[in-house]
């Protein structure tokens, strides 16, 4: 039975699914999800990411939490982790590049949180050489000072969309209409945790939802503000968000969001506000929300670019130029893409992000 079939019939007995509901049976599906049977990434994939663009990207943000860990006056034990590790290039280019901090690797316990078996075979190959562990949970985080990054993360958790009908929301259904899958909306209601929205949006604009960052938010944060740490936040996305964001990728082309569920990326722009606040309200402070080029130019990305650079001729040296250009460049990822770091009260931001 295909995905398709099993959603049709889940829907035809106990009726519509969320766009949540739908979106994590496509994406994590134990037999059909997305993430569970295939490596999406790189040129043969669905999508790529920075880290698979260049080395340069991993390099800087292990740089700044690096720096970070330093700033804090190098606390020892502490956990190094990774929301969504893809194919652990990030991480290892992390520990590439901060071989020469004195004891930050010693202090170091490597911590990934992975849904998919296919690709923590691919993190286990890849970054064998620093024993790195895996937890199911967020919760299972250890308490101590914590370093985190997580890098096109958050945009590939469930959302919930509700379309605005006066002072209530009409959520956004998935049902099947005549044998095929269809968007429809359920039945207008309040919605309380959507009570702030009312002052920004008309009726029948779409606003988004992402109750399933929480949990991850939460504790992050927590860990940060009770025992240290610094956690930088790479997607994309905007501050407040505002229209249906949902999109569907396969073979790097974007595809219809309910055509052969499963077999595409399901993602969702990320609403930083949201992150930011929750964060907050477990004890952590925020940066500014920091567009990607821009931190990455303060990190210093085109002098480590032009040092690469010495050593290239040819094609090489055109794909340094152009994996520079495609992470900083307005027009490409350096402003759709945006950076938010965590730290505790009263330290200073990971460099590259302002207070
Ligand atoms: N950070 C990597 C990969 C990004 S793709 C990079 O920049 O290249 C998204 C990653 O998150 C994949 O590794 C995917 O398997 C993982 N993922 C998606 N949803 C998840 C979930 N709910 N729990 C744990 N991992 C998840």
């Amino acid at each position: 039975m295909s995905l398709e079939d099993d959603l049709k019939a889940r829907i035809r007995q106990t009726g519509p699914l969320t766009v949540a509901e739908y979106m994590n049976e496509c994406l994590l599906h134990p037999l059909h999800g997305y993430y569970m049977t295939r490596d999406p990434l790189g040129a043969s994939g669905d999508f790529t990411t920075a880290p698979e663009i260049s080395q340069m990207f991993g390099e800087l943000l292990g740089l700044s939490l690096a720096q970070s860990w330093l700033d804090q006056g190098r606390p020892t034990p502490f956990t190094l982790a990774e929301l969504g590790p893809g194919r652990g290039t990030l991480i290892a280019d992390v520990m590439r590049a901060t071989r020469g901090v004195p004891g930050f690797h010693d202090a170091a316990r490597i911590l990934l949180l992975e849904a998919s078996p296919t690709l923590r075979r691919t993190q286990s190959a890849t970054l064998q050489q620093y024993e790195p562990d895996w937890i199911n949970q967020i919760e299972d985080l250890p308490e101590q000072p914590l370093f985190l990054i997580a890098n096109e993360f958050f945009d590939a958790l469930p959302i919930r969309q509700f379309v605005r009908s006066g002072a209530g929301w009409c959520e956004k259904q998935i049902g099947v209409l005549e044998d095929v899958l269809a968007f429809g909306l359920g039945a207008e209601a309040l919605q309380p945790a959507l009570e702030p929205r009312l002052a920004d949006t008309r009726d029948g604009d779409l606003v988004e939802i992402c109750d399933a960052a929480l949990p991850y938010c939460l504790t992050v944060a927590a860990r940060i503000a009770q025992h240290g740490g610094a956690a930088l936040i790479v997607d994309y996305g905007d501050w407040h968000s505002l229209g249906d964001t949902l999109q569907a990728l396969r073979g790097h082309a974007s595809a219809e969001v309910l055509s052969a569920p499963g077999t595409a990326d399901l993602t969702a722009h990320v609403d930083f506000e949201s992150l930011a606040h929750k964060a907050a309200a477990a004890g952590a402070t925020f940066t500014r929300l920091t567009p990607q080029g821009i931190f990455l130019e303060r990190l210093g990305i085109t002098d480590r670019a032009r040092s690469l650079a010495a050593g290239l001729q040819g094609d090489a040296l055109e794909d340094l130029i152009a994996a520079h250009r495609r992470l900083t460049h307005p027009e490409e990822m350096g402003q759709l893409f945006k950076v938010l770091g965590l730290y505790p009260d009263g330290t200073s931001p990971p460099p590259g992000l302002e207070a």
